[in-house]
C-alpha cells in the first residue's frame, strides 16, 4: 500500500475523476492583521505570536502578495465568539487583566484553566478577537465562493474547549470557523460535509470535541499519542465518535521521531481514503508547525517540504480549502514554514535563500539564512514501518465501517437548533465539564514533565530581545 516516495504520488488526481468542478486556477485570499504578532504571552513562555510577524515579513519579502487578495480582517465580537463558548467565559475573558486578575475568585481559574500554560497577560481578549475573526473572516469568504482557497497562520488555535481555555488557546477559532461555514451552507438545506485535517503535533482535541456528536464534520488528526503521555493525552485510535458521529472522528496516534517518508506516505494513504469515503465539500487544514524536526515541544523530524506536501496534496484536490496555522515553537521554523506553504498555496516556487532585502529580520535566520535549514535527525524514529501499515490498515477498516450506514450527503436540516437540541447540548456540555475537572490535572502533568521549557538551552529569549529591538 506504501508509495515509494512522497513525492512520486501512485494515487495521483491523473488517476482519479475530478472531486469538484474548480478551475485549475485556485483564488487565494489571505487574513492577516498586523496587530495579532504583538501581543506576549510572558518571556518565559513557548508560544510567541511575533512568530505571525515574522511569517508575514517572509510572505511580503517574496512578494507572495501580489498573487493573493489581502485582507485586514476585522475582530470577532463577543457574539461571534458565543456562538461556540459559553457567555460567562467569554465574559470572563473580556473583563480579566493582569491589574484587576487577583480580583477574580480562584474558581474563576480553575473552572475556566487559567494557569501558566494559558495565562492571563495585557490584551487577551484583543488577541483572541483578532486570531478569532480572522478565520471567521475567511470561512465567509470561502463560503461566499469569492475565493478558493483562505489562509489565516494566526489561527488554528485547536486545544480551546467551550468553557475553558487549553495548551495556549484561549478560542477555538477553527471551530467558530467550521460553525460558519455549516451555517452558511445550510441556506441550501441540504448537508455540507466539512472535513478537518489537522497535522499539529498535538491531537485537535478541542475540534473533534466539538464535533464528536455530528455527522456533518470529519475530523482526523494525526499526531504524536505516546500512550496518552503527550499532551492533551486524548486522540487515541478508539475514539471515533458516538451517536450520530461515529466514524466521523478518526486519530492516527503517533510515537516520536516520524519522518519526512514515513509521515507522507501515511498521511497520504489516509487522507486519500477519507476523502474518497465521505467526499467532503469544504476542508479546513490546521497546520501546526511543531510537527517539524526541532521544534522545542514536538518530537517530529518532519522537513518544512514534507509539512509543505501535506498541504500541497490537499491543495491539489481543488476542494474549497480553508488553512489555518497552529503550534509551533521555533519562531523562525514556523515563520519558513509558512511562508513556505504560502508559496505553494500561490502556486509559485521561491527562492531558498533569505538575502537581506526579502526580510526585515534577516539576522534571525543565522547561521544557513536558508528557507529549509536542516531539521532532522534530533529524533530516532520509533514508529516502524509494520507499526504504521497496520495503523493504516485500521484506519482503512474503520472507514469501511461506515459502508452501509445511510447517506448523509442530502439530508435536510433544521435552519434552526430545536429546545430539545440546545437541552440536550446543555446536558452534554454539563457532562463534559465534569469529565473534564477530571483529567485537567493530569494533562498538566503531562505538559509540565515531558515539554515544557528548555530550560537553561531556551536561547528564544535572547531572540525574543532582538525581535523587539527591531520594534515589532
Ligand atoms: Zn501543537
Amino acid at each position: 500500500m506504501y508509495s515509494p516516495t512522497f513525492l512520486a504520488d501512485s494515487r495521483s488526481n491523473s488517476q482519479r475523476a475530478p472531486i469538484s468542478n474548480l478551475s485549475s486556477k485556485q483564488r487565494v485570499a489571505y487574513f492577516h492583521n498586523k496587530d495579532v504578532g504583538a501581543f506576549h504571552f510572558g518571556p518565559q513562555h513557548p508560544m510567541k505570536p511575533e512568530r505571525l510577524t515574522l511569517t508575514n515579513d517572509l510572505v511580503l519579502g517574496y512578494r507572495l502578495h501580489e498573487k493573493m487578495d489581502v485582507f485586514c480582517p476585522p475582530r470577532a465580537t463577543d457574539e461571534e465568539l458565543m456562538e461556540f463558548h459559553q457567555a460567562s467565559y467569554i465574559n470572563f475573558l473580556k473583563k480579566i487583566t493582569p491589574e484587576n486578575a487577583k480580583l477574580f475568585p480562584v474558581e474563576d481559574f480553575n473552572r475556566f484553566n487559567i494557569n501558566e500554560d494559558c495565562p492571563i497577560f495585557a490584551g487577551l481578549y484583543d488577541y483572541c478577537q483578532l486570531y478569532a475573526g480572522a478565520s471567521v473572516a475567511a470561512a465567509e469568504r470561502l463560503a461566499s465562493g469569492a475565493s478558493d482557497i483562505c489562509i489565516n497562520w494566526s489561527g488554528g488555535l485547536h486545544h480551546a474547549k467551550q468553557f475553558e481555555a487549553s495548551g495556549f488557546c484561549f478560542v477555538n477559532d477553527i471551530v467558530l470557523a467550521i460553525q460558519h461555514l455549516l451555517r452558511l451552507a445550510s441556506v441550501s438545506r441540504y448537508v455540507l460535509i466539512v472535513l478537518y485535517v489537522d497535522i499539529d503535533i498535538h491531537h485537535g482535541d478541542g475540534v473533534q470535541e466539538a464535533f464528536y456528536l455530528t455527522d456533518r464534520v470529519m475530523t482526523v488528526s494525526f499526531h504524536k499519542y505516546d500512550n496518552g503521555n503527550y499532551f492533551p493525552g486524548t486522540g487515541d485510535f478508539e475514539e471515533i465518535g458516538t451517536g450520530f458521529g461515529k466514524y466521523f472522528s478518526l486519530n492516527v496516534p503517533l510515537k516520536d521521531g516520524m519522518d519526512d517518508e514515513s509521515y507522507i506516505v501515511l498521511f497520504k494513504d489516509i487522507i486519500t481514503a477519507v476523502r474518497d469515503r465521505y467526499r467532503p465539500s469544504a476542508i479546513v487544514l490546521q497546520s501546526g508547525a511543531d510537527s517539524l524536526g526541532k521544534d522545542k515541544l514536538g518530537g517530529f523530524n518532519l522537513s518544512i517540504k514534507a509539512h509543505g506536501e501535506c498541504v500541497r496534496y490537499i491543495k491539489s484536490w481543488q476542494i474549497p480549502l480553508l488553512v489555518l496555522g497552529g503550534g509551533g515553537y521555533m519562531v523562525q521554523n514556523v515563520a519558513r514554514c509558512w511562508a513556505y506553504e504560502t508559496s505553494i498555496l500561490v502556486d509559485t516556487e521561491v527562492p531558498e535563500e533569505l538575502s537581506p532585502d526579502r526580510t526585515n529580520f534577516y539576522a534571525l535566520f543565522g547561521p544557513d539564512y536558508s528557507l529549509h535549514p536542516p531539521l532532522v535527525g534530533k529524533v530516532e524514529n520509533q514508529n516502524t514501518k509494520s507499526d504504521l501499515q497496520k495503523l493504516a490498515q485500521q484506519v482503512l477498516e474503520h472507514l469501511k465501517a461506515l459502508e452501509g450506514a445511510p447517506s448523509v450527503q442530502m439530508q435536510e436540516i433544521p435552519t434552526e437548533k430545536t429546545k430539545e437540541a440546545k437541552n440536550k447540548d446543555e446536558e452534554l456540555a454539563d457532562s463534559r465539564e465534569d469529565a473534564n475537572a477530571d483529567y485537567r490535572y493530569r494533562r498538566r502533568l503531562i505538559w509540565h514533565d515531558n515539554e515544557y521549557f528548555d530550560g537553561e538551552n531556551d536561547h528564544d529569549r535572547d531572540d525574543e530581545r532582538q525581535m523587539m529591538d527591531d520594534e515589532f
